[in-house]
């Protein structure tokens, strides 16, 4: 048999957007990311262990989510947002379901530049409040032109039926999937509480790798959908939350002034 060598091409389709809190910076790995899980021998007591690229999930002092307790009140610079509502792309990577923003919407905190990427969600909440579980949190991920990170965290709890939030929660993809244009419009600055002020400490990306010196600004003020809309995000995974770290020496603050 006459054989034809033919030139293979390998198409590495590096999917860096995938990582619940991972958007653009997990690092490349020849094989594609290391599967990980919220619960069994790849959950997030063993994310350190599963792959070189993810120890710091199990050796990191300075780690996300954490329980939220006497915060330091300070008066903080506001965040000034330049939010613009954006058509949308939705994907289920079978840990959440991640919402693509259109580029052009950003936050400035402290005189630097955060790009709005993507939102998405767990449920049950990652950060507690006193102890108190939140039945989800939405994360805005931003990124800064130096790849620096600023997580909003909106803790949702049952309420109001929210209308903001029903475009996402109507495209919500059953199954794993690559990104689809949604054919919806949804302005991020809707999805935000009325009062701004923020919990600030600096953490960690809450999925593998759980790279580290990530700004995390977290709503103090919760945002109420209803129970419909909190069933309907809850539905599509088992809990995908990542349990709270240890806070260890990192300063705590609240925002003491809207
Ligand atoms: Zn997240």
């Amino acid at each position: 048999m006459k054989t034809k060598l033919f030139p293979v091409i390998f198409l590495v389709v590096a999917s860096f957007l995938l990582g619940a809190c991972g958007a653009s910076v997990e690092e490349p790995h020849p094989a594609g990311p290391v599967h990980w899980t919220y619960e069994g021998e790849e959950g997030p007591e063993h994310w350190g262990e599963i792959d070189p690229a993810y120890a710091v999930c199990g050796t990191g002092t300075s780690q996300s989510p954490i329980d939220i307790s006497t915060p330091n009140e300070q008066d903080l610079a506001n965040i000034a947002f330049h939010y613009q509502p954006s058509e949308v792309n939705i994907l289920n990577n079978g840990h959440t379901v991640q919402v693509n923003y259109e580029a052009g919407s950003y936050i400035e905190l402290n005189g630097v530049r955060y790009d709005v990427a993507q939102f998405h969600y767990h449920a049950p909440s990652e950060h507690t409040l006193n102890g108190e579980v939140f039945p989800a949190e939405l994360h805005i991920v931003h990124q800064s032109t130096d790849a620096t990170l600023a997580v909003i965290g909106i803790l949702l709890k049952e309420g109001a039926e929210n209308n903001a939030y029903q475009p996402f929660i109507n495209n919500l993809p059953a199954e794993k999937t690559d990104a689809k244009d949604a054919a919806v419009k949804i302005h991020a600055m809707d999805l935000l509480p009325n009062v701004q002020t923020t919990f600030r400490y600096s953490g960690s990306l809450t999925t593998p790798p759980c790279t580290e010196s990530v700004n995390w600004l977290v709503m103090t003020t919760p945002v109420e959908l209803s129970s419909a809309q909190l069933s309907a995000l809850d539905a599509l995974f088992e809990d995908n939350n990542r349990p709270v770290q240890e806070l260890n020496d990192r300063p705590l603050f609240e925002d003491s002034t809207p």
